[in-house]
């Protein structure tokens, strides 16, 4: 079995946000209490999990976050947190700083337009504030981009965008077809804005030496071509919950294999590993379609196999963002 690497977990549901390609919204419908959350940190520790990350909805809201994020560092856990910025002062700045937490700001545009027509209006005012509060904190943060139709032509800027706030790094994903987001097809990312995308992430990275990454997109491995950008597969050395513990084959998708809670931190992890080791999801000879052919078939495994389920209904189809 694969060590476990980090745990995601969407500390509360509630959210100050209205982001139109929100993955959580209405899927989620109750969250833990304080001395739940505790016993669910207890557990990730137990499992030997290297990070655990807080995500929500919005994690600023939940007042005992403080208190949860030194518990998980007391317990030998590094902390992560994915915020949309609005409620970042200098205090919570500090807070995060004293944690040497990893703080991931989601921005989703190069521009006020773009960004706001993703994120709601008024959002890119508090985004930059909250950048330059932690840049005077002197706490490092990754602004985040959600690859979608809406904001694709300004990956490359992005680049430039996070460089020049102070960012450690610009980091991409692509939007999942969850949440609120399934319902919005307008969003969906075509393979070829994808493929042009990851060519100007690369292009701007290099012109300013400044690093990049692109989570979850096994295949841009072929295609990204710079010593400056990361590319990510698969995260199969993550553990993703849902808000009350229960363990899920991956973030985006709504298939329970157990509870932290109910089952343990090192219980959960062994079913949760298992489980996609017998559904096949990591078997590269059970792929089809192209990927039965590709050359990369068994360093990409298929593309993202969440999306190849939520948008063709098998595991083994090919991920359909894939532009090779
Ligand atoms: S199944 Fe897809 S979304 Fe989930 S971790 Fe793997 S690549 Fe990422
Ligand atoms: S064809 Fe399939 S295996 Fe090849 S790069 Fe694309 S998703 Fe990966």
């Amino acid at each position: 079995m694969a060590p476990l690497e980090a745990v995601v977990w969407p500390c509360t549901l509630r959210c100050n946000g209205v982001c139109v390609h929100c993955y959580v919204r209405g899927r989620f419908h109750r969250e833990l209490g304080s001395d739940e959350g505790r016993r669910l940190v207890a557990e990730v520790a137990e499992a030997g999990a290297e990070m655990l990350s807080f995500v929500g909805g919005e994690p600023l809201l939940r007042e005992d976050l403080p208190l949860l994020m030194r518990y998980a560092v007391d317990s030998g856990l590094m902390v992560e947190v994915v915020t949309n910025g609005f409620l970042m002062s200098g205090e919570v700045a500090r807070m995060l700083s004293r944690l040497e937490a990893r703080v991931l700001l989601s921005v989703d545009g190069a521009s006020k337009p773009v960004c706001e027509s993703m994120r709601g209006e008024g959002a890119w005012e508090r985004i930059l504030a909250a950048a330059e509060v932690m840049r005077l904190a002197g706490l490092d943060f990754i602004p985040v981009m959600a690859l979608t139709s809406f904001n694709v032509r300004e990956a490359g800027d992005f680049v430039s965008f996070s460089c020049g706030v102070g960012g450690k790094m610009a980091s991409f994903l692509t939007l999942m077809p969850s949440g609120a987001a399934r319902g919005n097809r307008l969003l969906a990312l075509s393979p070829e804005q994808l493929r042009h995308a990851l060519a100007e992430i690369c292009r701007v990275a290099d012109s300013l030496s400044y690093p990049a990454e692109v989570r979850c997109t096994p295949f841009a491995e072929r295609i990204a071509d710079s010593s400056h950008v990361k590319v990510w597969g698969c995260y199969y050395k993550v553990m993703d919950l849902n808000s009350v513990g229960d363990v899920l084959l991956c973030d985006v998708l709504d298939i329970k294999v157990g509870n932290i809670l109910e089952d343990g931190g090192p219980e959960s992890w062994g079913r949760l590993y298992g489980e996609r080791v017998g559904m096949g999801l990591l078997d590269w000879r059970k792929l089809r379609g192209k990927c039965a052919s590709c050359p990369s078939k068994t360093s990409c495994l298929g593309g993202c196999r969440a999306r190849a389920y939520l948008e063709t209904g098998s595991f083994f189809n090919p991920d359909p963002l894939c532009p090779i």
